[in-house]
């Protein structure tokens, strides 16, 4: 029996007010028959990430949703992380350099931490972890990840994308994360990755 049969209800609560994130998840989980609404319709606003992982974050945002909705609820949490920097930013991302969600700071911020680092030493990896909830006390939370090994450029390139993508070259590509089409970036992500692997779980 699939794993989503399981689920107590056919609607799915998602964890993001992301659109593009949204869309992407909704037609990854259509073959399954669910219904997904996203946090954002329910009013329910996003808890703080006091987590040390990217799995503690992912579980912590679904929990808070399927507390609040009562229905089962699916979050994602991902990253970038910098073999030079010992990992950073991690699970600070997204609030690299202060304000939550400023890609230009971050990278600005990036750039200045790599300074004179050779490319043989700019090697990282942008990561994702999401986590399905059955109800808000589920104590086994389905858990899927995904990687992307790059590397990290000396100059921003392309229009593409979000965040730190304009300065990932993904290993064996000529572009960077910025550069490739929507597609084509679901296909390769760390977050297309772990939909992918959820869809396995599921299915
Ligand atoms: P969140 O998972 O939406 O919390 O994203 C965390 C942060 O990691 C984002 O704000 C970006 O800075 C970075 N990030 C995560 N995934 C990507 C990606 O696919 N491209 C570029 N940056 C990303």
């Amino acid at each position: 029996m699939a794993r989503a049969l399981m689920l107590p209800a056919r609607e799915l609560v998602l964890a993001s007010g992301n659109a593009g994130k949204l869309a992407e998840i909704a037609r990854l989980l259509e073959p399954l028959g669910l219904v997904i609404r996203t946090q954002t319709e329910f009013g329910i606003t996003p808890p703080e990430e006091t987590g040390l992982s990217f799995i503690e974050n992912a579980i912590l945002k679904a929990r808070h949703a399927a507390r609040l909705s009562g229905l089962p609820a699916l979050a994602d949490d991902s990253g970038l992380e910098v073999d030079f920097l010992n990992g950073a930013p991690g699970i600070y991302s997204a609030r690299y350099a202060g304000e939550d969600g400023n890609d230009a700071a971050n990278n600005h911020k990036l750039l200045g931490a790599l300074e004179g680092v050779p490319a043989e030493q700019r090697s990282a990896r942008f990561r994702c972890v999401i986590a399905l909830l059955r109800h808000a006390e589920d104590p086994m939370p389905l858990v899927a990840t995904g990687t992307w090994e790059g590397r990290i450029l000396e100059a921003p390139r392309g229009e593409g994308g979000f965040g730190y993508d304009p300065l990932f070259l993904p290993a064996g590509l000529e572009r960077t994360a910025a550069e490739l089409g929507k597609a084509e970036k679901n296909r390769l992500s760390h977050r297309g990755q772990a939909l992918q692997a959820l869809l396995a779980l599921l299915s």
